[in-house]
């Protein structure tokens, strides 16, 4: 481990003030840097031009420095993912790109290091870091001092020991896994088109979804109304032929959108020869094949997990204190519980709701909260640093949109209950006001747009993730047996 500042070219201007370490470009850490970085910015401007020497005051807009405090934020990827647009995208409607917001493009006031926080000694202030750079070095990690901390590297997919999850699953948080799997599913398609095998054609057209939350349904309902769509340009593969399966242990689906929604939910994914299996749990996926508690088999190539979520693991690698649950407790200031300059928010963190009349109910890991709890924990860290008192995080969770395929979705929000197109369409408006950016905003309407105006797209582009793979062939290597095991990174 290297104990130095990162290196030269990633290097964090010295700080003029305190150096806020942000770990995580999602919600909660995008929201944070961009409120921290303008209301810096804003002061910086101020104090400028309240000076009448016109002497410069550190570097406000400028990699992260500002008068009062630079940011840092750490992230493993350069860019914010939208999930809620994740369906979207693997059934086309949104190429991938515009369903990610580049951090340096939006944070150009911050220091973006693209690298993971590996542990957090915050006795010490001190952050050890894995960066692409400190791995090419060789170096392995780099550690970094902070004066304040925002911990918010979110959720993973929460597993169960099921066997043959691990090597069969898939999860459904990120773009990659999206757009993974609109490759996969199309692909199997063209396998069941193409084979003579009847037990490979049925396993291949057979979609297994574990998990009736919104990630999970929106996921199977895009993808089946795509694949439907699909259908249409093969000679021998119809709707008919797919099983589209969803498994829920619980007996309802769609929680976020109210009991009546979820049985709506239910009847009209029913109603699409969807299988949807309540009180139901995935036993095993070995060798392909889907065992169900209820005594059901099916033999497929296609295992979702969407079974909920829980806190990221990197949690356990800090001195800060943790619920039962492995969430960071925080108060509803979003300071860390019984410790000072540790702030933390969304998935990863266990926020008192305070709208709530049921005692110690907390707010649930969605992006509706994290968005609010960025605001309010970038105030307080400025309030925070400059002696004002801080604000209580309160927000009454105003219900949910789902969308279920082309013109169909689901919605409750403040009380009022939608089906179908209405659903669908209030969906769409929402998350167009809700995605960060203009840029990102205009070029998502206009695929919209022009989605509406041609058909839809089909392609399977599963060869992009495998890019040697023709070269590996042609330089003398061997063509791999399956396109999916496929190691040339
Ligand atoms: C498919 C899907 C659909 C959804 N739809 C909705 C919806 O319709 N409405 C809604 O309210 N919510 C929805 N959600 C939930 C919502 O997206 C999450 O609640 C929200 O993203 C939580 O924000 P966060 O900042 O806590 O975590 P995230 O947004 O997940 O951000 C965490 C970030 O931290 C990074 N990170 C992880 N580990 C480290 C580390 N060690 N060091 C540095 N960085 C790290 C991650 O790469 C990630 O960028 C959906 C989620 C999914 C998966």
């Amino acid at each position: 481990m290297v104990k130095a500042e990162i290196s030269e070219g990633t290097t964090p201007a010295p700080a003029p003030g305190a150096r806020v370490l942000v770990v995580g470009g999602g919600y909660v850490g995008m929201y944070t840097a961009l409120h921290l970085q303008r209301k810096l910015k804003a002061k910086g401007r101020k104090s400028r031009s309240g000076d009448k020497g016109g002497r410069e005051h550190g570097r406000p807009g400028q990699h992260g420095a500002h008068d009062e405090a630079e940011i840092v934020v750490v992230s493993p990827d350069p860019y914010m993912t939208y999930q809620p647009f994740l369906p979207e995208a693997a059934a086309g409607n949104i190429s991938p790109r515009h369903v990610v917001v580049p951090l340096r493009r939006v944070l150009p006031g911050c220091t973006v290091l693209i690298g993971e926080a590996t542990a957090i000694d915050h006795a010490r202030r001190t952050a050890t870091l894995s960066t692409l750079g400190s791995e090419a070095e060789g170096a392995g990690t780099v550690e970094l001092r902070y004066d304040e901390l925002v911990l918010a590297p979110g959720s993973v997919s929460r597993t169960l020991p099921v066997p043959g999850l691990a090597d069969h699953g898939i999860g459904f948080k990120s773009v990659e896994e999206a757009i993974g799997l609109r490759n996969h599913v199309i692909e199997q398609m063209d396998i069941a088109s193409s084979t003579r095998d009847p037990a490979v054609r049925d396993a291949a057209l057979t979609f297994v979804f574990v998990g009736g939350g919104y990630a999970g349904v929106e996921a199977l309902a895009e993808l089946e109304d795509m694949a439907r769509y699909a259908t249409r340009y093969y000679h021998n593969v119809k709707p008919e032929d797919m099983k589209w399966i969803l498994v829920e242990a619980t007996g309802r689906i769609l929680p976020e959108v109210g009991e009546e929604m979820g049985r709506y939910t239910v009847r009209e994914l029913r109603a699409r020869n969807i299988d949807v299996r309540l009180d139901t749990r995935l036993d095993s996926c070995e060798d392909r094949v889907a065992v169900l508690s209820d005594g059901a088999r099916f033999p497929t190539r296609t295992v979702v997990w969407t079974a909920g979520v829980k806190p990221h693991p990197v949690l356990a690698a800090t001195d800060l204190p943790r619920d039962a649950r492995g969430r960071l407790r925080c108060t509803a200031r979003l300071g860390v519980e019984g410790v000072e300059h540790a702030w933390a928010a969304g998935d990863a963190a266990a926020v008192p709701d305070l709208t709530s009349d049921e005692p110690g109910k907390e707010c649930a890991p969605n992006a509706q909260h994290a968005v609010r709890q960025a605001k309010v924990l970038a105030e307080n860290i400025l309030a925070s640093l400059r002696g004002e008192p801080l604000q209580d995080y309160r927000h009454a969770y105003a219900g949910s949109v789902a969308s279920l395929g082309l013109h169909k979705g689901v919605a409750h929000v403040y009380g009022r209950k939608l089906k179908g197109y209405p659903a669908w369409l209030m969906h769409r408006v929402y998350h167009l006001s809700r995605v960060p950016t203009f840029n990102r905003k205009a070029r998502v309407l206009a695929e919209w747009t022009l989605s509406g105006l041609f058909k839809r797209e089909i392609v399977s582009l599963g060869s992009l993730e495998h890019p040697r793979a023709e070269f590996k062939l042609a330089a003398g290597g061997e063509r791999p047996k399956d396109r999916n095991d496929t190691d040339d990174t």
